[in-house]
């Protein structure tokens, strides 16, 4: 690593769980005492944050909502205000997922709104940015996630408070990946950006890598040069192969 960022290896669950999944995080919750060198998150469906946090309680294991409303409270039927997500003992909440820019329609705006939010109940905001394949095949992936960045993080951004995750649209769930070469250029390119933006805060922010992370190609990815951890769908849905993917660290 060129810094001193410590590494976040961060699961996300999607529409996954139910309270029988808690031995998974029972198992997470032993393994993350001994992971000397990374923070371990898990980012259940809502409905099991505050079990999921309770049982991670005493432990180094951090527990993140998956999506926030911009609101603190309100008319919102099947929302969940990012204080809620406090509430219920989460630490962080991911925002503008692919899958949440894609299915609800949440644009750049909506996503820095949600960010607000987060930080209003004093969680980190882990941003996701990326490009569709669309977009790369033409040659716009600088540009999409250079207009994503600029519209989705509000300021006041500080290393603290928030975390981007790069996630290329197309390689998410699919088993496909960018090149290491590509991976440096995007994270490079995000970097830069937030310095430029942020100042020398900017350096100190994490910049995660997701898209179909798995314990045998982790290590490779996540080394590269500004890459500082990962975003990891499927793979996170079972301990062992969670923990494989936090071994790249080790
Ligand atoms: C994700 O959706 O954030 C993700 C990275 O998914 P997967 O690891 O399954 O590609």
């Amino acid at each position: 690593m060129p810094t001193a960022r410590r590494p976040l290896v961060a699961g996300n669950w999607k529409m996954n769980g139910l309270k029988s999944s808690a031995d998974e995080i029972d198992r997470l919750v032993t393994a993350a005492g001994g992971l000397k060198r990374l923070d371990l998150m898990v980012c259940p469906p809502a409905t099991l944050v505050a079990d999921f946090a309770e049982r991670a309680r005493a432990s180094k294991l951090l527990i993140g909502g998956q999506d926030c409303h911009p609101e603190p409270a309100g008319a919102f039927t099947g929302d969940i205000a990012a204080e809620m997500l406090a509430d219920a003992g989460a630490s962080a909440v991911i925002v503008g997922h692919s899958e949440r820019r894609t299915y609800h329609g949440e644009d750049d705006a909506t996503v820095r709104r949600k960010a607000l939010a987060a930080w209003r109940a004093r969680l980190t905001a882990i941003v996701c940015v990326g490009e569709t394949e669309a977009d790369r095949e033409a040659g716009r992936t600088l540009d999409v996630v250079g207009r994503q960045l600029a519209g989705s993080l509000p300021d006041g951004a500080t290393a603290a408070n928030l975390v981007v995750a790069y996630e290329p649209v197309w390689a998410i769930g699919t088993g496909r990946t960018p090149t290491p070469a590509d991976v440096i250029e995007v994270h490079g390119f995000i970097r830069n950006r937030l310095i430029g933006r942020f100042g020398p805060a900017g350096e100190g922010m994490r910049v995660l890598y997701g898209g179909s992370v798995k314990p045998g190609n982790a290590r490779e990815l996540l080394t590269l040069a500004n890459v500082d951890g990962a975003l990891v769908g499927g793979a996170s849905l079972k301990a062992d192969e969670f923990l494989g993917i936090a071994a790249a660290y080790a």
